[in-house]
Protein backbone atom coordinates (compact mmCIF):
# COMPACT_ATOMS: atom_id res chain seq x y z
CA UNK A 1 0.00 0.00 0.00
CA UNK A 2 2.70 2.85 1.19
CA UNK A 3 4.85 1.57 -2.37
CA UNK A 4 1.74 2.58 -4.39
CA UNK A 5 0.72 5.66 -2.97
CA UNK A 6 4.69 6.27 -3.26
CA UNK A 7 4.66 5.71 -6.76
CA UNK A 8 1.44 8.06 -7.43
CA UNK A 9 3.15 11.17 -5.12
CA UNK A 10 6.09 10.48 -7.53
CA UNK A 11 4.25 10.72 -10.75
CA UNK A 12 1.98 13.21 -9.77
CA UNK A 13 5.35 15.40 -8.90
CA UNK A 14 6.85 14.33 -12.36
CA UNK A 15 3.46 15.34 -13.89
CA UNK A 16 3.86 18.65 -12.30
CA UNK A 17 7.19 19.17 -13.43
CA UNK A 18 6.47 18.45 -16.93
CA UNK A 19 3.59 20.64 -17.23
CA UNK A 20 4.17 23.38 -14.99
CA UNK A 21 5.93 25.45 -18.25
CA UNK A 22 3.03 25.50 -20.41
CA UNK A 23 1.45 28.30 -20.79
CA UNK A 24 -2.07 28.28 -20.91
CA UNK A 25 -4.23 29.83 -24.65
CA UNK A 26 -7.99 30.91 -24.32
CA UNK A 27 -9.71 30.33 -27.75
CA UNK A 28 -12.30 32.91 -27.32
CA UNK A 29 -14.60 33.37 -30.65
CA UNK A 30 -17.37 35.94 -30.34
CA UNK A 31 -18.36 38.33 -27.35
CA UNK A 32 -22.02 38.43 -27.66
CA UNK A 33 -25.11 36.69 -25.80
CA UNK A 34 -26.69 34.57 -28.39
CA UNK A 35 -28.80 31.50 -27.18
CA UNK A 36 -27.54 28.02 -28.06
CA UNK A 37 -24.26 29.25 -29.63
CA UNK A 38 -21.93 27.90 -27.94
CA UNK A 39 -18.97 29.90 -29.69
CA UNK A 40 -20.39 33.30 -28.68
CA UNK A 41 -19.58 34.27 -24.56
CA UNK A 42 -21.65 36.92 -22.78
CA UNK A 43 -20.08 40.15 -22.05
CA UNK A 44 -20.73 39.81 -18.90
CA UNK A 45 -19.06 36.63 -18.05
CA UNK A 46 -16.16 37.71 -19.73
CA UNK A 47 -16.13 40.44 -17.71
CA UNK A 48 -16.19 38.20 -14.98
CA UNK A 49 -13.36 36.44 -16.37
CA UNK A 50 -11.01 39.06 -17.06
CA UNK A 51 -11.72 40.32 -13.18
CA UNK A 52 -10.40 37.07 -12.21
CA UNK A 53 -7.19 37.26 -13.60
CA UNK A 54 -6.75 40.36 -13.02
CA UNK A 55 -7.55 39.65 -9.61
CA UNK A 56 -5.05 36.62 -9.18
CA UNK A 57 -2.05 38.67 -10.71
CA UNK A 58 -2.38 36.59 -14.12
CA UNK A 59 -0.40 38.31 -16.82
CA UNK A 60 -1.35 38.36 -20.50
CA UNK A 61 1.47 37.85 -23.10
CA UNK A 62 1.73 37.87 -26.89
CA UNK A 63 2.39 35.05 -29.10
CA UNK A 64 5.99 36.63 -29.80
CA UNK A 65 6.57 36.35 -25.97
CA UNK A 66 5.61 32.45 -25.90
CA UNK A 67 8.05 32.32 -29.03
CA UNK A 68 10.40 34.16 -27.12
CA UNK A 69 10.01 31.93 -23.94
CA UNK A 70 10.02 28.52 -26.06
CA UNK A 71 12.84 29.53 -28.04
CA UNK A 72 14.95 31.88 -26.92
CA UNK A 73 14.30 30.72 -23.17
CA UNK A 74 13.23 34.64 -21.98
CA UNK A 75 11.00 34.91 -18.89
CA UNK A 76 7.54 35.21 -19.13
CA UNK A 77 5.82 37.69 -16.11
CA UNK A 78 4.10 36.06 -13.45
CA UNK A 79 1.30 33.28 -14.10
CA UNK A 80 1.42 34.02 -18.04
CA UNK A 81 -2.00 33.29 -20.44
CA UNK A 82 -2.45 33.77 -23.61
CA UNK A 83 -6.02 35.51 -25.15
CA UNK A 84 -6.99 34.87 -28.39
CA UNK A 85 -10.35 35.64 -30.77
CA UNK A 86 -10.65 33.26 -33.49
CA UNK A 87 -12.12 34.96 -37.21
CA UNK A 88 -12.01 38.55 -35.87
CA UNK A 89 -16.22 39.21 -35.14
CA UNK A 90 -16.54 43.21 -35.18
CA UNK A 91 -18.01 42.66 -31.03
CA UNK A 92 -14.36 41.92 -30.09
CA UNK A 93 -13.78 45.22 -31.19
CA UNK A 94 -17.06 46.36 -29.64
CA UNK A 95 -17.27 43.85 -26.49
CA UNK A 96 -13.96 42.49 -26.14
CA UNK A 97 -11.59 45.75 -26.53
CA UNK A 98 -13.16 48.02 -23.92
CA UNK A 99 -12.60 45.25 -21.42
CA UNK A 100 -9.56 44.42 -22.49
CA UNK A 101 -8.35 48.30 -21.81
CA UNK A 102 -10.02 48.58 -18.64
CA UNK A 103 -7.51 46.06 -17.31
CA UNK A 104 -4.78 46.65 -19.14
CA UNK A 105 -4.64 42.86 -21.21
CA UNK A 106 -3.41 41.93 -24.43
CA UNK A 107 -4.95 39.39 -26.98
CA UNK A 108 -4.38 38.40 -30.49
CA UNK A 109 -7.50 38.08 -32.77
CA UNK A 110 -7.30 35.97 -36.50
CA UNK A 111 -9.35 37.94 -38.63
CA UNK A 112 -10.10 35.76 -42.00
CA UNK A 113 -8.57 37.57 -44.73
CA UNK A 114 -11.03 37.19 -47.68
CA UNK A 115 -13.97 37.89 -44.96
CA UNK A 116 -12.80 41.41 -43.23
CA UNK A 117 -15.93 43.80 -42.40
CA UNK A 118 -18.16 41.07 -43.90
CA UNK A 119 -20.83 39.31 -42.85
CA UNK A 120 -20.00 35.88 -41.08
CA UNK A 121 -21.33 33.88 -44.32
CA UNK A 122 -17.89 31.13 -44.25
CA UNK A 123 -20.36 29.55 -41.20
CA UNK A 124 -23.52 29.11 -43.06
CA UNK A 125 -24.64 26.85 -40.89
CA UNK A 126 -27.41 28.01 -39.01
CA UNK A 127 -25.48 30.84 -37.11
CA UNK A 128 -26.68 34.43 -36.40
CA UNK A 129 -25.80 36.83 -38.85
CA UNK A 130 -23.00 39.14 -37.58
CA UNK A 131 -19.97 41.31 -39.19
CA UNK A 132 -16.31 41.09 -38.82
CA UNK A 133 -14.31 43.90 -37.95
CA UNK A 134 -13.43 45.97 -40.85
CA UNK A 135 -9.73 47.43 -41.96
CA UNK A 136 -10.12 50.58 -39.84
CA UNK A 137 -10.82 48.32 -36.51
CA UNK A 138 -8.11 46.15 -37.10
CA UNK A 139 -5.97 49.12 -37.29
CA UNK A 140 -7.58 50.75 -34.05
CA UNK A 141 -7.30 47.27 -32.85
CA UNK A 142 -3.35 47.37 -33.57
CA UNK A 143 -2.93 50.84 -31.84
CA UNK A 144 -4.08 49.67 -28.98
CA UNK A 145 -1.15 47.56 -28.74
CA UNK A 146 -3.47 44.40 -29.17
CA UNK A 147 -1.97 41.89 -31.72
CA UNK A 148 -3.51 40.39 -35.23
CA UNK A 149 -2.08 37.49 -36.65
CA UNK A 150 -3.47 35.24 -39.80
CA UNK A 151 -6.61 32.89 -39.84
CA UNK A 152 -6.29 32.38 -43.56
CA UNK A 153 -7.98 33.81 -46.70
CA UNK A 154 -10.87 31.47 -46.70
CA UNK A 155 -11.34 29.77 -43.63
CA UNK A 156 -11.03 26.19 -45.41
CA UNK A 157 -10.52 22.45 -43.74
CA UNK A 158 -7.02 22.64 -44.88
CA UNK A 159 -6.42 18.97 -44.53
CA UNK A 160 -8.49 18.90 -47.29
CA UNK A 161 -6.70 21.47 -49.77
CA UNK A 162 -4.47 20.70 -52.34
CA UNK A 163 -0.90 21.79 -52.46
CA UNK A 164 -2.16 24.69 -54.81
CA UNK A 165 -5.19 25.50 -52.43
CA UNK A 166 -2.67 25.21 -49.11
CA UNK A 167 -0.17 27.87 -50.40
CA UNK A 168 -3.03 30.57 -51.55
CA UNK A 169 -3.95 29.90 -47.91
CA UNK A 170 -1.26 30.32 -46.05
CA UNK A 171 2.21 31.77 -48.05
CA UNK A 172 -0.15 34.40 -49.91
CA UNK A 173 -2.16 34.84 -47.13
CA UNK A 174 1.33 36.05 -44.63
CA UNK A 175 1.94 38.49 -47.44
CA UNK A 176 -1.40 39.88 -47.99
CA UNK A 177 -2.24 40.54 -44.40
CA UNK A 178 1.67 42.38 -43.98
CA UNK A 179 0.89 44.45 -46.53
CA UNK A 180 -2.75 45.61 -45.25
CA UNK A 181 -1.27 46.09 -41.79
CA UNK A 182 1.83 47.07 -42.50
CA UNK A 183 3.56 44.67 -39.59
CA UNK A 184 4.83 40.71 -39.60
CA UNK A 185 2.70 38.48 -39.53
CA UNK A 186 4.64 35.29 -38.00
CA UNK A 187 1.51 33.39 -35.78
CA UNK A 188 -0.97 31.06 -37.99
CA UNK A 189 -4.51 29.98 -36.56
CA UNK A 190 -5.62 26.74 -38.40
CA UNK A 191 -9.12 27.05 -38.97
CA UNK A 192 -11.66 24.53 -36.93
CA UNK A 193 -7.91 23.45 -35.35
CA UNK A 194 -7.44 21.28 -38.07
CA UNK A 195 -3.61 20.40 -39.57
CA UNK A 196 -1.97 17.42 -41.00
CA UNK A 197 2.44 17.26 -41.51
CA UNK A 198 1.48 18.49 -44.93
CA UNK A 199 0.00 21.67 -43.87
CA UNK A 200 2.74 22.15 -40.85
CA UNK A 201 4.97 21.43 -43.92
CA UNK A 202 3.80 24.60 -45.92
CA UNK A 203 3.31 26.55 -42.87
CA UNK A 204 7.00 26.06 -42.12
CA UNK A 205 8.06 27.02 -45.94
CA UNK A 206 6.33 30.50 -45.47
CA UNK A 207 8.27 30.90 -42.24
CA UNK A 208 5.94 31.34 -39.35
CA UNK A 209 7.01 30.94 -36.03
CA UNK A 210 4.30 29.06 -34.50
CA UNK A 211 0.71 28.07 -35.44
CA UNK A 212 -2.28 27.58 -33.37
CA UNK A 213 -4.44 24.24 -33.44
CA UNK A 214 -6.89 23.42 -30.43
CA UNK A 215 -7.11 20.01 -28.86
CA UNK A 216 -7.36 17.73 -32.34
CA UNK A 217 -3.94 15.90 -33.02
CA UNK A 218 -2.01 18.16 -31.07
CA UNK A 219 0.82 16.11 -28.73
CA UNK A 220 0.66 16.65 -25.33
CA UNK A 221 3.95 14.82 -24.00
CA UNK A 222 6.03 18.15 -25.97
CA UNK A 223 5.50 21.25 -27.15
CA UNK A 224 5.24 21.43 -30.81
CA UNK A 225 5.39 25.41 -32.09
CA UNK A 226 3.50 24.18 -35.11
CA UNK A 227 0.32 22.38 -33.26
CA UNK A 228 0.04 24.45 -29.95
CA UNK A 229 -3.18 23.26 -27.85
CA UNK A 230 -5.56 25.94 -27.23
CA UNK A 231 -8.88 25.59 -24.57
CA UNK A 232 -11.97 26.48 -25.49
CA UNK A 233 -14.00 28.74 -23.52
CA UNK A 234 -17.73 27.88 -24.49
CA UNK A 235 -20.43 30.10 -23.41
CA UNK A 236 -21.71 27.88 -21.12
CA UNK A 237 -18.50 27.98 -19.22
CA UNK A 238 -18.63 28.06 -15.27
CA UNK A 239 -16.59 29.91 -13.38
CA UNK A 240 -15.10 27.42 -11.13
CA UNK A 241 -14.33 25.52 -14.32
CA UNK A 242 -12.54 28.44 -15.67
CA UNK A 243 -10.23 28.74 -12.61
CA UNK A 244 -9.19 25.56 -13.31
CA UNK A 245 -8.53 26.01 -17.01
CA UNK A 246 -6.39 28.70 -16.41
CA UNK A 247 -4.15 27.32 -13.50
CA UNK A 248 -1.09 24.56 -13.80
CA UNK A 249 -3.31 21.89 -14.72
CA UNK A 250 -4.87 23.61 -17.73
CA UNK A 251 -3.48 20.58 -20.20
CA UNK A 252 -5.68 18.34 -18.70
CA UNK A 253 -8.45 19.86 -20.04
CA UNK A 254 -7.01 19.78 -23.22
CA UNK A 255 -6.27 16.39 -22.69
CA UNK A 256 -10.21 15.62 -22.17
CA UNK A 257 -11.30 17.58 -25.00
CA UNK A 258 -8.92 15.04 -26.90
CA UNK A 259 -10.25 12.16 -24.99
CA UNK A 260 -13.80 13.07 -25.43
CA UNK A 261 -13.32 13.72 -29.26
CA UNK A 262 -11.95 10.28 -29.59
CA UNK A 263 -14.32 8.33 -27.96
CA UNK A 264 -17.12 10.15 -30.22
CA UNK A 265 -15.38 9.40 -32.54
CA UNK A 266 -14.89 5.77 -31.88
CA UNK A 267 -19.18 5.34 -31.01
CA UNK A 268 -19.84 6.52 -34.17
CA UNK A 269 -17.69 4.48 -36.04
CA UNK A 270 -19.16 1.24 -34.51
CA UNK A 271 -22.83 2.19 -34.60
ZN1 LIG B 1 -12.05 30.16 -37.30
Amino acid sequence: MFILIFIIFCLLILLYFKFKNYVPILMYHRIADIPGDRNALSQEKFAEQLAYLAAHNYHTITPQDLYNHYVNKTKLPKNPILLTFDDGYQDNYTKALPLLKKYNMTAVVFPIYNWIGKPNKWENFGKQETLTMNLTELKSWLNHNLDIQPHTANHPFLTQCNEEKLKLEIIDTKTKFEKLLDKSMDYLCYPYGFFNQQVINIVKKANYKMAFAIFENVPLWHINLFALPRIPIPSHQKMWEFKLKVSSIHIIFVAMRKWERQFKHLKNKFK
